[in-house]
């Protein structure tokens, strides 16, 4: 980090208004830290509360009233996505989502939204009226199911067991919502024949979109402890090659039923991608407000002469912050921010395009030499004018990204 970096750090960090982004936000995130339970894996930002408690009533307002000043300041006219994550935003119950949604229908006036997620999870889903909140605007779901196995549910500490999952997806279904669904594979006690038995349910439900995450233990999680402690002998976290094995089977089988692996973690028939993600994928400027919620601003060519703006003084280097609840969590000067938008394209089957690597060589001079080697150790291929991440490189995703962020280190 240069002086000039430092300096900002210390003098500003907290930032005395939302930042205005130069190109402007493209995407909203709001997050709602709120769940039925507790997850036996889950170490995200969250807390387990009755659904009738006051105090998500004073976090909605809070969180409006940031929605609000971000309005405001002209913030919102130009987003194309609204992303409503958790936590779980259908734990908020009927009454307080319309609420919502009615309230950023206002705000979002003169934005084009092509279109608006609510995650949920299935036990709270089904108790929701879907076509009254796809009236206010809503297009689509996020459904956390993780499996279709009962045990497997029971042991990630899941309050919804397969059968209301299901009822879930054809409710959705059923109101002309887009859907989307999340799976965990390398579950302690999963077998290869039951990870088979989720993705034959996709199959069957005809689905669109599908998210596929391998477990990751966060130290301290009661599933991590458990686990630690040996309390169970039969239950072992899967190692590296059956996790593997997983993903390899998730992309083969998909593949035969017309979904697309387009993002590591991504599948989806043509046309069904989230287009939420991709503005963070392909390095857009987005807004995320809430407890947890993380923006991405570019900073306009004002900021980088050093006057003062937004509370952002000294900046003649960074091009890019990452702020927090109003306080700068990262800043990447023009070359980190070219390596980012680099190792964020290698997270889509897509890759990079020569005309965009030609763009990010003007910051990243040594790119294509380092992408090279990444073909020639099998990681990445270069087909039609493009580099773009192999089966291998997708297993190895952490070696593609050092190698990039050598770049600049
Ligand atoms: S529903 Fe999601 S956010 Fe809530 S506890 Fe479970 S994993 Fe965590």
């Amino acid at each position: 980090m240069s002086q000039n970096l430092q300096a900002l750090e210390t003098e500003s960090k907290k930032l005395h208004e939302i930042p205005t982004s130069n190109p402007p936000y493209q995407a909203l995130y709001l997050h709602i830290p709120f769940c039925a339970a507790r997850c036996s894996y889950c170490d995200f930002v969250t807390e387990a509360i009755t659904t009738d408690s006051a105090a998500i009533d004073r976090y909605l307002d809070d969180l409006l009233a940031d929605v609000r000043e971000a309005f405001d300041q002209g913030l919102l006219n130009d987003l194309k996505t609204v992303y409503v994550g958790g936590g779980t935003p259908s734990h908020l119950g009927q009454d307080r989502i319309l609420f919502l949604l009615q309230e950023l229908r206002g705000y979002l006036k003169d934005a084009k939204i092509k279109e608006f997620t609510l995650e949920a999870n299935p036990d709270s889903l089904v108790k929701l009226d879907l076509p009254a909140l796809k009236k206010l605007g809503l297009t689509r779901i996020s459904l956390g199911v993780q499996s279709f196995d009962d045990l497997e549910l029971e042991i990630l500490g899941r309050i919804h067991d397969a059968r209301e999952a299901l009822e879930a997806i054809y409710q959705i279904q059923a109101s002309g919502l887009d859907l989307s669904i999340d799976l965990i594979c390398g579950i302690p006690g999963q077998s290869l024949d039951s990870w088979l038995n989720s993705l034959q349910q996709v199959e069957e439900l005809m689905l669109d979109h599908i998210s596929i995450y391998p477990l990751s233990l966060e130290e301290l999680t009661p599933l991590a402890v458990q686990l630690e402690e040996g309390a169970d002998e039969f239950l072992e976290l899967p190692d590296d090659d059956e996790q593997a094995a997983d993903m390899l089977l998730s992309e083969s089988f998909l593949g035969r039923i017309g979904l697309k692996r387009y993002e590591i973690s991504s599948y989806s028939r043509p046309g069904h991608e989230s287009k939420h993600n991709m503005i963070y994928w392909t390095g857009q400027p987005y807004l995320g407000l809430g407890k947890g919620a993380v923006s991405m601003a570019m900073l306009d060519a004002c900021n980088l002469t050093g006057e003062v703006k937004n509370g952002l003084s000294s900046l003649s280097q960074p091009v890019r912050i990452r702020f927090q609840e109003r306080e700068i969590v990262d800043e990447l000067d023009s070359e980190e921010a070219a390596a980012e938008d680099l190792m964020m394209r290698m997270r889509l089957a897509d890759g990079i395009s020569e005309e965009e690597l030609r763009h990010l060589s003007s910051k990243l001079p040594k790119a294509r030499q380092s992408l090279d080697k990444l073909v020639k150790e099998g990681l990445l291929e270069y087909q039609h004018k493009r580099y773009r991440p192999t089966q291998r490189g997708w297993l190895m995703g952490n070696c593609i990204f050092e190698t990039i962020w050598d770049l600049v280190s």
